[in-house]
């Protein structure tokens, strides 16, 4: 089968002919494409939303096809049997799946890799609940919603926080009493894995070197934004910690603030701490500060168009993303190249700009012309050749998960 270069994290071994389901089930949407892992070539992909509303609209696209949409019953079951029982057109031979492979968001400290899903798996999962409320319930939807269809089929987990487990403890320890970690987990576990992973080992393919000898920053900047310390493949540091909420600033959720202002705002307000969470969660970041938009598109508009508050939310994000950026780097000692990715990352030159800018320190000078020319599905280099480089990598989560499900479910 195919591979890519002689980078082992890109590579599909053994015979995968059969395509994999991929599947993201979480609490208002269900995710799903069906994968050729060798080639990355697509079938079918496609939404379904709002879950739990009895009818959900499921936008479905075939290869290169206009999406169509179709309603089905909203629970996780009706959609995963929709999709699984038309997985073929008429005219198509039958298709075969190799298996299904979710994302499943936390695996706490048991999980590393990627693995089989058994009773067992699924036990541990559910016991990571109280650390994914929105997330591991619902993905766990997914996980039973094909094993009732097709209860033969294989399927694999591919935890979000996996990647990150190679952190040490000076990176991943909060300072605060022992038996909140011993007892209750309370450490950092970082998020977006898949998708660091994905970039990392891409990364390295591009630039022809191995990812053994790299030292990285990967700056996933989407809805949900985090960054990674990536050294020889590994991660050693990331902004995220025992939730998403931790480290940048994101489209709705604030990033770092200081755990003293929920006790302050309880006084305040009266509100409760589950009520201000929420507000941390789904009223802060671009949209606290710009009062427009979570969108960056909006919020960039605004602030040409003379928002001031649309320009300091900005300039919070790019202050905020850059001093990450740098103190990632202490886990690094060198940096090699920084990487953008995700919906922003890949899309807003304007962003990659204002960062490079404050980031000269490191080496890094932008080019523009490179820089305002890599659109989402180009990637490549956006700096001045040098010792240290930007890049611009566009990241595929989905199919990092059915290259990971063809290699546990072929045993490589
Ligand atoms: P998710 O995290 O939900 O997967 P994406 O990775 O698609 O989301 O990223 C969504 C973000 O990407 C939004 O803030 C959106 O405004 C931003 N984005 C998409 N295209 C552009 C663009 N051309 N310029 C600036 N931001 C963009």
């Amino acid at each position: 089968m195919p591979t890519t270069g002689a980078n082992p994290e890109l590579a599909v071994t053994g015979g995968s002919a059969n395509p994999a389901l991929v599947v993201n089930s979480g609490s208002s949407s269900i995710k799903f494409a069906v994968i050729h892992p060798g080639s990355g070539e697509r079938l079918m992909d496609g939404i379904a939303e709002p879950l739990g509303s009895p009818e959900v609209v499921l936008r479905v696209r075939r290869g290169q096809a206009a999406a169509v949409e179709e309603r089905v019953p909203g629970t996780a079951h009706d959609v995963v049997a929709w999709v699984l029982s038309h997985l073929h057109q008429p005219d198509q031979a039958d298709l075969r799946l190799l298996g299904a492979g979710h994302r499943v968001v936390h695996g706490g400290e048991q999980f590393t890799s990627s693995v089989l899903v058994d009773d067992d798996v699924m036990a541990a999962v559910r016991s990571f609940s109280d650390l994914a409320p929105l997330h591991n319930p619902a993905n766990l939807a997914g996980i039973e919603a094909v094993r009732a269809v097709l209860p033969e089929l294989p399927q694999v987990a591919v935890f979000d926080t996996a990647f990150h487990q190679t952190m040490p403890p000076s990176a991943y320890r909060y300072a605060v009493p022992e038996e909140w970690y011993t007892r209750h987990g309370v450490r950092r576990y970082g998020f977006h894995g898949t998708s660091h992973r994905f970039v990392s080992a891409q990364t390295a393919a591009m630039l022809g070197r191995p990812l053994q000898e790299l030292r990285l920053v990967t700056a996933h900047l989407g809805n949900g934004c985090s960054a990674a310390a990536v050294r020889d493949g590994t991660s050693v540091d990331t902004t995220m910690g025992l939730t998403p909420m931790e480290g940048l600033v994101m489209g709705t959720r604030s990033g770092d603030v200081d755990p003293g202002l929920l006790s302050y705002l309880v006084r305040q307000t009266g509100r409760d701490v589950d009520e201000l969470t929420r507000a941390l969660d789904a009223d802060s970041g671009l949209l606290g500060l710009s009062g427009v938009s979570n969108d960056m598109r909006t919020v960039v508009a605004s602030a040409r168009g003379g928002n001031g508050r649309a320009q300091l939310a900005l300039d919070v994000f790019v202050h905020r993303l850059a001093k990450a950026v740098s103190g990632l780097v202490v886990g690094l000692q060198r940096l090699d190249a920084l990487v953008f990715t995700g919906g922003i990352g890949e899309n807003s030159p304007l962003i990659r700009s204002l960062v490079l800018g404050r980031l000269g320190f490191l080496g890094l000078t932008e080019d523009a012309e490179a820089n305002a020319d890599h659109g989402r599905h180009s990637g490549g280099r956006i700096s001045l050749p040098g010792p240290v480089l930007a890049l611009v990598v566009p990241t595929d989560e989905e199919l990092l998960i059915a290259r990971d499900t063809a290699r546990v479910i072929q045993g490589d």
